[in-house]
């Protein structure tokens, strides 16, 4: 069974409730979630906006096709209120964003889905949570492990803090 890797963002009411309720609804819905990341708060990336992101990655295990787990996802930002999608790659503030970044190691390149998520590697908020939890897996695109790609953006990486939830 392939271990998928999603990465999950909110930067709209209490986040960390939306990571919270995202979670339970991805191992309901889609499969086992076998590992959660730290929580990370983080500077909104391609538009401005005054509310911070909380960030994190989950690796669920699943038998489901890769385009149902995309519905499902889907469907769980539309369930949990998520109000505008990015339009025009313009981004905008919302309350949950569920990202496919691996499935496995297969490389999936449809109109509607790119796996390997191909920003991924260029962003500290996506990789930071990530590296914590899949340092070993190796990019089944660029190769090399998700550790050596965290540890490029480490610069990046000082503006974005780990978040203490009791
Ligand atoms: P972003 O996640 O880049 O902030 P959106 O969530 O609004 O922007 O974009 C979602 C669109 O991206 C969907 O229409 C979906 O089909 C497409 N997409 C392509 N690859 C992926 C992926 N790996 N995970 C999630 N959505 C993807
Ligand atoms: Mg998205």
């Amino acid at each position: 069974m392939p271990t998928i890797y999603l990465g999950l963002g909110t930067n709209l009411g209490n986040k960390e409730e939306n990571l919270r309720t995202a979670v339970g609804l991805i191992n309901e819905k889609i499969g086992k979630v076998v590992s959660l990341s730290s929580f990370y708060e983080t500077a909104p990336w391609g538009f401005e906006s005054e509310h911070l992101f909380l960030n994190a990655a989950v690796g669920v295990d699943t038998e489901m096709e890769v385009c149902d787990v995309l519905k499902r996802t889907q469907e769980m930002e539309r369930e949990l209120g998520r109000k505008s999608k990015s339009v025009d790659g313009v981004y905008s503030d919302r309350l949950i964003d569920i990202d496919i970044l691996l499935y496995g190691n297969r490389i999936i390149t449809e109109p509607n889905l790119l796996v390997p998520h191909p920003l991924m590697t260029e962003r500290a908020f996506v990789m930071l949570p990530l590296a914590e939890i899949a340092s070993d897996v190796v990019h089944p695109v660029l190769g090399k492990t998700l550790a050596h790609w965290a540890e490029l953006l480490k610069d990046e990486a000082t503006e974005i803090k780990k978040k203490e939830f009791d």
